[in-house]
């Protein structure tokens, strides 16, 4: 008789906690969303966020703010967002780095696969690699020759183990089978200064952050990493037609934490679909070569499939490379 009194007690504790759950869904957003970017202010993963985040804000009625978490190549970040309140309130807008982590980071305090709830892939975007102006070689072929002469004279910046620049740099170096003097910063929004202020040599980045300097001949170009020429810089050259076999194509998704309640998590999809189907969106993200996805792609479906094939792929070529951070 007891027994039964407490276990009605319990299941209708239990019944109102789930309808408080999906009431508080129901209601989401009511207070402003932290959207956290893994890198520096200024740098491509951060101009991703910020467009994205504007549209976000209008569809969902709350303000959505970004939030820059540099440090560690983005493991930083993403580890806080691991282990924050997964209430719909801090998400992680991250890139590729969440697939090349685990196999970089022996001990990554996350796990990409458990510990985040997918929402949606956002864009994809080449990389370029580009150089201070005053860099010596002025086309591919001879920046080949001149990395194989000059090797660790050469100073390379990355934004930290596990992010894409140092993912580029590794698969350049494995290239052209030289090494250069890596120089990391929390992001590649910093790097880019130094890169126009002619402090260090070269870098691999994204177009998000290199379009423009390109365009207004801050920075030398030497290819893009994509198997065609884009739209948006049709005179440079792709990295095959430069001689060199370097293809990558960065990816972006959104994430909240692990156990957050599908229907925030269908809403903040909503809202990212919303997003990148915005004139303004797509017009900005065509002019800096970064291409939104499909509505079917901005999907928790999609974006899982994307995260645990490409961490199986990654694996392969980083444990060929034998780099780690650790
Ligand atoms: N593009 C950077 C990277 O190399 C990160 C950033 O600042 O967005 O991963």
């Amino acid at each position: 008789m007891k027994k039964t009194a407490i276990t009605l007690a319990a299941g209708a504790l239990l019944a109102s906690m789930a309808f408080a759950g999906s009431a508080f869904a129901q209601d989401y957003p009511t207070k402003p969303i932290t959207v956290v970017v893994p890198f520096s202010a200024g740098g491509p993963t951060d101009t991703v966020a910020r467009l994205v985040a504007e549209v976000m804000s209008q569809d969902l009625g709350q303000q959505v703010v970004v939030q820059n978490v540099g440090g560690a190549g983005g493991t930083l970040g993403a580890g806080q967002v691991a282990v924050a309140q997964n209430d719909g309130y801090t998400l992680l807008l991250h890139h590729i780095g969440m697939s090349t982590a685990p196999t970089l980071y022996r001990s990554l305090p996350y796990d990409p696969t458990t510990d985040f709830a997918p929402i949606g892939l956002i864009t994809s975007v080449p990389m370029t690699l580009v150089a201070r102006k005053d860099f010596e070689p002025n086309t591919m072929a001879e920046l080949l020759d001149y990395v194989k002469a000059n090797g660790e004279d050469i100073t390379y910046a990355h934004a930290g183990i596990g992010s894409a620049s140092q993912l580029c740099g590794m698969l350049f170096m494995n290239a052209v089978d030289a090494q250069m003097t890596t120089v990391p910063y929390q992001g590649s929004g910093p790097a880019m200064t130094d890169i126009i202020g002619g402090q260090v040599d070269l870098i691999c980045d994204q177009t998000t952050n290199t379009t423009s300097q390109i365009q207004a001949g801050e920075v030398k170009a030497y290819g893009v990493t994509s198997p065609e020429r884009l739209g948006n810089l049709p005179d440079l050259a792709t990295t095959a037609e430069g001689g060199l076999e370097l293809e990558i194509g960065v990816w972006h998704g959104l994430y909240a934490p692990a156990g957050t309640d599908a229907a925030i998590i269908e809403r903040l999809e909503a809202a990212l679909q919303v997003a990148l189907a915005n004139e303004t969106v797509i017009s900005r993200f065509a002019e800096l070569g970064t291409v939104p996805v499909t509505a079917e792609e901005a999907t928790p479906a999609a974006l899982t499939e994307t995260l645990t094939s490409q961490i199986e792929l990654w694996k392969g070529v980083i444990e060929a490379a034998g780099v780690y951070a650790d």
